[in-house]
């Protein structure tokens, strides 16, 4: 596949990897933006989108996905590419000067700068970790679906009390043979109105659910065969099942950015606070990704070092011109760049 070029590239499309596409695009520098999941927002979004966001400049209250959906809109001028669901794999520095980039589904870039708005690492699921359940991952232990027409006619064991486990339960219902639905209490964190649909289905006899933890599996022949159960009122049961859906929520992990010669502390990137670019010239690092004395892991101080980090990415493209600071308010330029009619 030809490598896409691009003068800016931003690895993660969390809060400061989207105001990093502003801070650059008012300098006129387009990105293009990689995030291994399939939604912008990163921890806001996969973790906490209905809380409410207290600090944040200027805005009193807001919640966690509506600081995402004001950061796209405002970002929406600049026309940035994005490419979700793809985890960068590889960063290698070539010999004129620029960066090769591949991700998990073989997009390649060749780009002048690199900007790392990771965060916390890329998202995993977060496992089932029982004796031999490795064994099973990919088979009969998912922790997404890829065809649903795998799991028509079998007994699936669903885990979890977000909304993927219960929009699963409420997808599947209808074809599989029955859904034990597994968690760890009666409360559910998913929303009110599909615990109400699950409960219906409870009622008609397609679904069970059961609270409490996954003790052991049960195997047959080298493949699995139920699940041990310990129930919240201490009861032990097992379930027979053919498959087990495992939606436990994601976990972040560095990943592969610890194998790119990139200068590590304690699983963060150092970075100078004048330009927030790491040990090696051309590559930046932003958000809760780096560190530097005084760091604190907040949205506020991810967005500061974007603006500072534009300037100097600016200034490594273009050594020999001065950039001067202009106001959003009053700049003809900024404004054009903005899409904004003048009076
Ligand atoms: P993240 O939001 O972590 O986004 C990084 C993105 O990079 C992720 O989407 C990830 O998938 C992607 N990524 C990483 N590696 C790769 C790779 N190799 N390939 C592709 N994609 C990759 N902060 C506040 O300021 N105020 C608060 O009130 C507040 N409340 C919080 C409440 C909770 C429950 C939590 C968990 C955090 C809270 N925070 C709060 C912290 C705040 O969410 C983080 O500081 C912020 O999300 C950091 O943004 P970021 O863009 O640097 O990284």
């Amino acid at each position: 596949m030809t490598a896409i070029k691009t003068e800016a590239l931003i690895i993660g499309a969390g809060p400061v990897g989207l105001f990093q596409v502003f801070e650059l695009g008012l300098l006129n520098i387009h990105t293009h933006i990689v995030d291994a999941l399939p939604q912008p927002g990163g921890q806001c979004a996969e973790l906490y989108p209905e809380k409410p966001i207290y600090d944040i400049p200027a805005c009193p209250e807001i919640s966690a996905q509506q600081l995402i959906d004001n950061l796209l809109q405002q970002i929406a001028p600049f026309k940035a590419d994005f490419h979700l669901q793809e985890l960068v794999t590889e960063l290698r520095s070539q010999e004129n000067g620029r960066f090769e980039v591949i991700t998990s589904n073989g997009t390649r870039f060749d780009t002048a700068t690199v900007v790392l708005a990771a965060g916390l690492g890329p998202f995993q699921p977060r496992r089932l970790r029982l004796v031999d359940a490795d064994k099973f991952e990919g088979k009969q232990i998912n922790y997404k679906v890829g065809d649903k027409s795998v799991y028509t006619g079998k007994r699936v064991a669903i885990l979890g009390g977000g909304d993927s486990a219960l929009d699963w339960v409420l997808e599947l219902a209808d074809t599989c043979a029955h859904i034990h639905l597994i968690h760890r209490r009666e409360e559910y964190r998913g929303q009110p109105a599909s615990v109400s649909k699950m409960r219906e289905l409870v009622s008609q006899g397609k679904v069970t659910e059961h609270y409490g933890n996954i003790s052991s599996l049960l195997t047959d022949n080298n493949k699995l065969s139920g699940l041990k159960l310990r129930l919240k009122n201490t009861e032990e049961k097992n379930l027979m099942i053919d498959s087990v859906l495992v939606f436990w929520g994601m976990s972040p992990n560095l990943g592969p950015i610890a194998d790119w010669g990139l200068e590590l502390e304690k699983r963060q990137l150092p970075v100078d606070t004048e330009k927030f670019q790491t040990n090696i010239p051309g590559i930046f690092a932003v958000g809760d990704i780096n560190t530097y004395p005084g760091k604190k892991k907040l949205i506020l101080s991810g967005f500061h070092e974007a603006a500072l980090a534009a300037f100097a990415i600016q200034a490594h493209l273009d050594p020999d011109t001065k950039v001067r600071l202009q106001y959003t308010t009053t700049s003809s330029v900024m404004h054009q760049r903005l899409g904004l009619k003048e009076d």
